[in-house]
Parts: structure tokens; sequence; C-alpha cells
């Protein structure tokens, strides 16, 4: 049986920290609209595109979101491991992207069908490029031809979780549709 690396595992174990700390601190607001308390109403999700060693694991599925006790309106925290509705995790929407991953063996592992990785490729380089997220970005970046490749390269940190890290901290706004509440200093750049 093939086991995945013990750094892997605490990359994906040090992204739920961080979502349960998203969580938190949403809870700990309260409702954005009323202020009443935020009663929890996670949604239980099926992600693909994880190690085999978290793909039954209830915690790592659990899109957190609390729902208002008093107006009912949903917040759904941004996430380092949900990029919105995606059935693939975030992480594994990151990797599969680069140019030449599709026949890797790691991307064979997680049976990503390859119109997946067609679209998520298309996505990268149109829908993703009118968002404000890369907006923000291109301020900061040399110029790129292709995403997210040539972001990668620019990335300052040493090892692929540090730049992993760092991508899909960047991303956080695109997670949730609650995220113009969120604001980025919430977010510790520490693994
Ligand atoms: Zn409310």
């Amino acid at each position: 049986m093939c086991h995945t690396p013990t750094a892997e595992l605490d990359f994906f174990a040090s992204l739920l920290r961080q979502d349960q700390c998203f969580a938190e601190q949403v809870q700990a607001k309260g409702c954005e609209h009323c202020g009443s308390p935020l009663h929890q109403a996670h949604y239980q999700r099926k992600p693909r595109g994880l190690p085999p060693e978290l793909r039954n694991d209830e915690a790592y599925a659990r899109r957190y979101s609390f729902c208002c006790c008093r107006c009912r309106r949903r917040h759904t925290p941004v996430s380092l491991r949900f990029l919105g509705r995606r059935v693939y995790s975030a992480f594994c929407l990151l990797m599969a992207s680069f140019q030449g991953c599709f026949e890797t063996a790691a991307i064979q592992q997680l049976s990503v069908p390859k119109l997946s990785l067609y679209r998520w490729q298309q996505w990268w380089n149109g829908d993703f490029k009118q968002t404000r997220v890369w907006r923000a970005l291109t301020t900061k970046l040399q110029p790129v031809t292709r995403l997210p490749d040539d972001w990668w390269r620019q990335l300052g940190g040493a090892t692929w979780c540090e730049r992993g890290w760092q991508m899909l901290g960047a991303l956080l706004p695109l997670t949730s549709q609650s995220s113009r509440y969120f604001r980025m200093s919430e977010f510790t750049q520490n693994l």
C-alpha cells in the first residue's frame, strides 16, 4: 500500500487548522446583517483529490458554514481546502493545473478526468484573470503568459508547501460568497 509522505499530510492538516480558525472568527463576530449569534450549519462534502489517508476523514470533508439564528442568512467562511463549490480540493485544482501535470503519476493517482483538467486550465487563464484577486496580483508579479505556472515560479517560498500555502491564501477571496466580510489581514502566513 502506498503511503502519503508525512510532510504532505502535515500540509493538509495545516489547511484544516487554518479553516477552523476562519470558522471560529466568523462565528465569534456574529451575523454581519443583524448582529445575532450564528449557529453551525456545516456542509458535509465529498472532496476528491486528497491523499488516501484523508479521503474518508469526516473532519476534512466538512465545509464550515453558519446560519444566523434570527435572519437565517448564511455565513460561509473562506477556505484553504475548498475553492467554491468545486468537488476537487483547492490544492488538487492548483497542482493538477500545471502544464505537463497530465501525465505525472501523482495526478494519475488522483484520477482527475482530463476534461476537468482542461476546464481548470481554461479557468486559470480565462475567468480567473477577470477576478479582483488577479487584478491585485498583477501589481506584484512580473508579466505572466500561463497560469498557474508563471505565478508559481515567482513565489518566494523554498518548499512546495510554502508556495502552495501562499497561493491558496491569495485565492481565499474566491472561495466563498461571504468573502466580502473577510480581511486578508486575518490570514496568518505561518504554516
Ligand atoms: Zn442575522
